[in-house]
């Protein structure tokens, strides 16, 4: 039925808005395969024994009622291990909910993040879509931050918040703590250190929190704790500052049944030491294996992936997928041209992406 006023009845929408027009939405690139070495992901799933108890906490959860909205048992626990208080932790729904939370907190109109490429890609597309300006400090050639550009920039003022990951993704590098506190001390814009993978460098600037008010660290139990499947991540900061973060969240983000299994594995969580070593010595093997693949360079890691360079990158990622491997191509991303990232698995996994390697390399000399 037409509407009365005569009108033929619209199927079209208008236009999203503004800052979305020409943006691609992310898309990590996960395809199905025998070898999975994309994702950073654990190798190892979480064991028997801690499933059970796992279930037998998620028993007892009310599905009926909401959760709480801010883990505050998680937040405790995670305070206890960190020497901090309550009000300092904050949880989210993945490291990525908080990192879009920085972008809601501290940018917008108006305001300028400070992004330090070539870095996770998810930091500048939050920024854009917050319609905050980015402002790039390109990395030097070797991937390390370019330390006086940004201390010379944050001088400048105007930077509202900024992110230095440590380890950094896809490269590897751990940032200087150094500068880090040189940093704090130059600027009172935001400063996110982003140890989602601290765990594989055992490095971490948490000591500086007390001193630094405009500190705040990100972590995550994807990567040591082998829950990415879950969605769970944590701040730790100044009490003022996570204030601000509880503002811009979704009040119910952190669901109750995430909850029970994060305070099982994070109560456990010296059992995941083994497999954390165990990455990081397969780390080790990996380089020195990618050091032996004629045409390959590969960038020293602290952290549970390792990137490498190697001629028509493309091309190679596909040859790799061909024989069932699957790594992380970055060889169209702005500074990494014929770049690839290989996340460090278990031995075997390892093993059958050095020998697809070496084939695919040999093969195109
Ligand atoms: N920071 C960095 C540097 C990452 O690589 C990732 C995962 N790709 C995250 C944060 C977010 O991880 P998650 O949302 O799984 O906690």
């Amino acid at each position: 039925m037409f509407p009365r006023w005569g009108l033929m009845p619209m199927n079209s929408v208008r236009p999203s808005a503004p800052q979305l027009q020409g943006m691609e939405p992310y898309d990590p690139k996960y395809l199905p395969a025998d070898t999975l070495l994309s994702a950073n992901e654990n190798p190892s799933d979480v064991e028997e024994e801690l499933r059970r108890e796992i279930q037998r906490e998620i028993r007892r959860v009310p599905l009926n009622r909401y959760p709480d909205p801010l883990a505050n048992e998680l937040r405790d626990m995670i305070a206890e291990a960190n020497g901090l208080e309550r009000d300092q932790i904050l949880l989210g729904n993945g490291g990525d909910e908080l990192l879009f939370n920085t972008a809601l907190a501290w940018g917008g109109p108006g305001r300028k993040f400070l992004n330090l490429p070539p870095t996770f890609s998810v930091y500048a597309a939050n920024a854009r879509l917050t319609g905050t300006e980015v402002v790039d400090i390109p990395r030097r050639a070797d991937y390390s931050i370019d330390e006086e550009a940004v201390l010379a920039r944050v001088a400048q003022g105007g930077i509202d918040f900024l992110i230095v990951t440590s380890p950094n993704n896809p490269t590897g590098e751990l940032a200087d703590s150094v500068f880090i506190e040189r940093l704090l001390e130059a600027t009172d814009a935001l400063v996110m250190v982003d140890e989602a993978y601290f765990e594989f460098s055992r490095h971490t600037v948490r000591p500086l929190l007390g001193k630094h008010k405009n500190l705040v660290i990100l972590r995550t139990f994807s990567k040591a704790f082998s829950l990415a499947a879950v969605r769970l991540g944590y701040l730790l900061g100044d009490a003022d500052v996570i204030r601000e973060f509880i503002k811009v969240r979704q009040p119910y983000s952190v669901d109750a049944v995430s909850q029970a299994i994060a305070r099982v594995v994070f109560r456990n969580r010296a059992k995941f030491e083994p497999a954390i070593q165990a990455i990081v010595d397969e780390r080790a093997r990996v380089l020195d294996g990618l050091s032996r693949i004629p045409g390959v360079t590969a960038y020293p890691s602290e952290s549970n992936y390792i990137m490498f360079r190697i001629k028509d990158a493309g091309e190679v990622w596909n040859s790799l997928y061909e024989r069932g491997v699957l790594v992380r191509d970055f060889s169209r991303a702005p500074y990494l041209e014929d770049c690839l990232r290989v996340t460090v698995g278990k031995r075997e996994e390892n093993d059958a992406f050095l020998a697809a390697l070496k084939e695919v390399a040999i093969a195109r000399l």
